[in-house]
């Protein structure tokens, strides 16, 4: 770390307004989200340096990869030119000579390097050019026989402008001000055999020397499992109440399974299948509550879970409420819209549409439905949130694909129904919520990554499907691919070509794509070719998915607007270019789009060689399983929970210190003892959330 810049003036002024300064720490702190002191005295460290000892130079040029901490007379010290302005310094010991390399220093810096001068220095040493070096080491002049600390020197989360010293005296003197008081009596702590808070907390931010270092950083130290275990029983604590204050809260009873429910069910075209009708029973049980509902749908890509949303909209509406309905793309709620008002408008159902890209005109009216209460049933995406619209009686509220909403999308579209005109009894009441999701979430992340949720779980496709076949190919072969296309088309399939995504550049990954199609345009003329993308007008994009789903387009190219719900049964064949870029679930999503009809289908993901491991083990999992389950599984093993869920997910904002694999027994006591406490021990529960979430429990309500 580079020797702080000596600026007199800064230092006057800073001096003129400690005020002021002591503010914006406390801003920089609460950038980190450092708010309190016990915030503070909870952050704690992510690793740990030791600068308790000593090695002689020639010792640190064997301890590969880690860091050492040397001693060592100044000398030599220079400023070079070549290949760039560098200092380099020269320090030696008994054992012999160190290069120490700057490559950003500050002119005073070669003061400290006086020829004579005592440096301690801290860092990887390589094998350079010029024998062992370290580059940009931690240093400091010392003088002979200087003490070394005692303890492990702590390294905490960071953030801009605010130092590991700052944290570490603003952490001190927390510490010197929170109330100590264990949440866990004595009792707790022997039965499960965890360590006193204080102590733990303590030692985790000043570990003493002869400490199990191991431990320390592996976080399996009794000093970790505390913290993990009060985090983890904060969580619990926290999802327990969240679901006793929903169940306090008022919620129109959608009690009636009526005229319109059973109309719908007799014109369906198909018969529910087992596992849907166990869900609906599910959700219906639900619905009659006079608590909000807040149940997740589960269910693999293509297993029906529309319909089943569609009939709790009935029952909605049959009680005389509105349901609405959001997805997270045009493509998609266009597509529900025309499937569920082509089974409802014949029975009569107003059946509304509100999207961002309506006319101004068709928009207000659509507006002034919803308001009036006219439209029974309201679908669209995020413009349902972002226009100012309030509904007369929401009953339900769905949310398609409701990974691809923030919490506090999700929470905001709640809000539209929280009118007390809804209320019976002067209270106001909350809309029920019903989410949907195809990727599916392992239970125990489920149940302890989300804010208080129920999990219904469509296990089972509907009859006649064939298993999609997924062949992995290398991208040379793309004229055999193109061939496949053509002789598959000309079979009456009809093909999606999924263009490479290209996270870096929307315009890129455009440009890919209309070059696709203009070589696939070229490559088979006699077909016709559609193209559509995020960038087309809605208009546009309708216009080809419905030449698409009439069977006028044979082959349409893609980018991955098509990811979720799109539904064109006559598919039959997928192409995937640059497979290797997509995410498993991702992957997933886009085979689903084939598969939906009577006819066998395929999916070929074309790869560019060479393959990382990462991506290998994912092609071979596409291959080797259509499983939902089976996949999330896979990618979880393959990317840890925290990015499996993606960073906006509610409850993981909770965890920072537990892992939910690693740590799954702790998981379980802490759920009994969460029970336990909030029917014995409210003064504990209250205590214990304030010290763990604070502030952050609010995220947990929605
Ligand atoms: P997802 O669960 O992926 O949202 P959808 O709801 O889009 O799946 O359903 C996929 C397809 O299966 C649709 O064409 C739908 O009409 C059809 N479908 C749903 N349930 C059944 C069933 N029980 N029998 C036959 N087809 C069904
Ligand atoms: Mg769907």
């Amino acid at each position: 770390m580079p020797v702080p810049k000596k600026m007199p003036s800064a230092k006057l002024d800073a001096v003129a307004s400690t005020a002021t300064s002591a503010e914006k720490l406390a801003d920089k702190l609460a950038r980190l989200g450092l708010r309190s002191d016990m915030d503070l005295v909870l952050h704690l460290p992510l690793r740990y340096e030791d600068e308790t000892r000593i090695v002689s130079i020639a010792e640190a040029g064997f301890m590969f990869g880690r860091p050492a901490q040397v001693e060592g007379i100044v000398t030599t010290c220079t400023v070079q030119f070549r290949p760039r302005r560098q200092l380099v310094v020269t320090i030696a010991d008994d054992s012999g000579p160190l290069v120490l390399r700057f490559l950003n220093f500050y002119g005073s810096q070669t003061r400290q390097f006086t020829e004579g001068n005592r440096i301690r220095a801290r860092a990887e040493v390589r094998h350079g050019f010029l024998g062992a070096e370290m580059v940009h080491p931690q240093y400091k002049v010392v003088l002979e026989g200087a003490p070394l600390p005692s303890a492990l020197t702590p390294v905490y989360p960071a953030g801009e402008g605010v130092s590991q010293l700052v944290l570490r005296r603003a952490i001190a003197d927390a510490m010197k001000r929170v109330d100590w008081t264990d949440t866990l009596s004595p009792a707790v702590r022997q039965r499960l055999q965890l360590e006193p808070f204080e102590a733990a907390v303590r030692l985790l931010h000043n570990p003493p020397q002869d400490i199990d270092e191991a431990a320390l950083i592996e976080r399996s130290h009794p000093a970790w499992v505390r913290m993990k275990f009060d985090e983890l029983l904060a969580q619990q604590l926290s999802l327990k109440r969240a679901q006793l204050a929903r169940r306090a809260k008022g919620a129109a009873a959608l009690s009636k399974f009526g005229r319109l429910s059973k109309a719908f069910l007799a014109t369906l075209p198909f018969k529910l299948t087992t596992a849907q009708k166990r869900v609906l029973a599910e959700v219906r049980a639900d619905l009659v509550q006079t608590f909000p509902m807040q149940r997740l749908l589960q269910g693999d890509v293509g297993s029906g879970k529309t319909v089943v949303a569609a009939l709790a909209a009935t029952q909605a509406i049959d009680s005389g409420f509105q349901a609405v309905l959001m997805a997270p793309t045009e493509i998609l709620a266009d597509q529900h819209f025309r499937k569920i008002a082509g089974w409802m408008a014949p029975l009569g159902v107003q059946v509304v549409w509100l999207t961002g890209s309506l006319k101004k005109k068709d928009k207000t009216e659509a507006q002034a439905a919803i308001e009036s209460g006219q439209a029974q049933l309201v679908i669209g995406t995020h413009a349902l949130i972002q226009e100012a619209v309030q509904f007369a009686r929401l009953g339900l509220v769905i949310v398609d694909e409701q990974h691809r909403f923030g919490v506090g999308q999700r929470l905001a579209l709640r809000n539209k129904g929280l009118t007390d005109a809804v209320a019976t009894d002067g209270g106001v009441t909350v809309p029920h919520q019903l989410m949907m999701s195809a990727t599916p979430i392992p239970r125990t992340l489920a149940m302890t990554y989300y804010a208080d949720l129920e999990v219904s779980v469509i296990d089972q496709l509907p009859p006649g499907r064939t298993p999609v076949v997924t062949r992995v190919i290398d991208q040379v072969r793309r004229e055999e691919v193109i061939n496949r296309v053509h002789a598959a088309a000309q079979e009456g399939r009809q093909v999606y070509w999924v263009c490479p995504l290209i996270e870096e550049s929307e315009a890129l990954q455009l440009q890919t794509a209309t070059e696709t199609h203009a070589t696939l345009v070229e490559a088979l003329p006699d077909l016709q070719v559609g193209l559509v993308h995020g960038r087309l007008k809605t208009a546009e994009k309708q216009e080809v998915m419905d030449a698409f789903t009439r069977g006028e387009i044979q082959v349409l190219v893609a980018t991955t607007v098509i990811e979720v719900g799109v539904d064109v049964p006559n598919a039959s064949l997928m192409v995937i270019e640059h497979a290797e870029r997509f995410g498993l679930s991702q992957l997933h999503q886009l085979r689903g789009r084939v598969g939906r009809g009577s006819t066998a289908s395929i999916c070929l993901l074309l790869y560019q060689s060479p393959l990382g491991m990462v991506a290998k083990q994912r092609l071979a999992t596409m291959r080797e399983t259509t499983d939902g389950f089976e996949i999330a599984r896979r990618d979880l093993e393959i990317r840890g929970p925290g990015e499996f869920l993606g960073a906006r997910q509610s409850g993981q904002a909770l965890l920072r210190f537990a892992d939910l694999e690693t740590d799954q027994w702790l998981v379980e006591a802490a759920r009994t003892l969460a029970q336990t406490l909030l029917h014995e021990d409210p003064h504990v529960v209250e205590a214990h959330l304030a010290r763990w979430l604070g502030a952050r429990e609010e995220f947990l309500k929605v």
